[in-house]
């Protein structure tokens, strides 16, 4: 954690959820009670048939609600896209731009991220932007190179934005990288973004995702400037995820 920080538990329901999927929703909601808000912001993204249904579901609780990625454009001739004001029309507050799974099957480019994070700030969304290296990028010793890239690239000027550190090679897989990695990971990260945007660069929350589960969150989420996770497969169930939220320090 970063002292003066409020951790972000995020969930990623990825193509993931029907309508029954709201009852985990509900309960999510309906646990996150005054003593929880206090601690964290909690935020589920949804698949985009979702995002209505969600946001009226969570309504009236501080729950926040949000996409998976959105379009650069805020209208037009884009068949399929979603744009940001679309999302934030639904009720939607926040959208992950640049997921892994996005760079790879839609051969997303860090100038294309920045350019989705910065149509996010535009409609008012909170754009949290994915970057995250390779396993073969780890094995050849390529991971702060490759996450120093991926900054330069895929954040806008402003820094209004959350940053998730997301291994490739540990979303979905089961598999974490030493504690110690996540460590020097997040510390560079936190140096890059105090080198870019001074004091506002030391609040800007760094979140870690890849295969966090309540088994392990409470030892990720000690690490010193983890502030919060971004979680897959174990966001699905309200069970897992406020066992994880549990799992956050303060
Ligand atoms: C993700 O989808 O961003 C993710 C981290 O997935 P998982 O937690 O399932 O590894």
């Amino acid at each position: 954690m970063t002292p003066g920080v409020k951790p972000l538990i995020a969930g990623n329901w990825k193509m993931n959820g029907t309508r029954a999927s709201l009852r985990e929703l509900v309960a999510m909601a309906e646990a996150y009670d005054g003593a929880m808000r206090k601690r964290l912001d909690m935020l589920v993204c949804v698949p985009a048939t979702l995002l209505h249904a969600a946001a009226s579901a969570a309504l009236g609780s501080r729950l926040m609600i949000g996409a998976q990625d959105c379009h650069v454009a805020a209208s037009g001739a884009h068949t399929g896209d979603i744009a940001a004001e679309m999302i934030a029309d639904a009720g939607a507050v926040a959208v992950i731009v640049g997921h892994s799974e996005r760079r790879t099957d839609h051969r997303e480019t860090d100038g294309l991220v920045r350019a989705k994070a910065e149509a996010a700030l535009r409609a008012d969304l909170l754009p949290v932007i994915c970057i995250g290296e390779t396993g073969a990028e780890r094995q050849a010793g390529q991971t702060l190179d490759v996450l120093g890239a991926q900054l330069d690239g895929s954040l806008p000027s402003a820094p209004a934005v959350v940053v998730a550190y997301e291994p490739v090679w540990a979303i979905g897989t089961g598999l974490t990288p030493t504690m110690a990695d996540i460590a020097e990971a997040h510390h560079f990260v936190r140096e890059r973004l105090v080198a870019r945007h001074g004091p506002a660069g030391r609040a800007m929350r760094i979140l870690y995702g890849g295969s966090v589960k309540p088994a392990n969150a409470a030892e990720i989420l000690a690490i010193d400037h983890v502030d919060g996770a971004l979680v897959g497969g174990a966001s699905l169930k309200s069970a897992d995820l406020l066992a994880i939220c549990a799992c956050c320090p303060g």
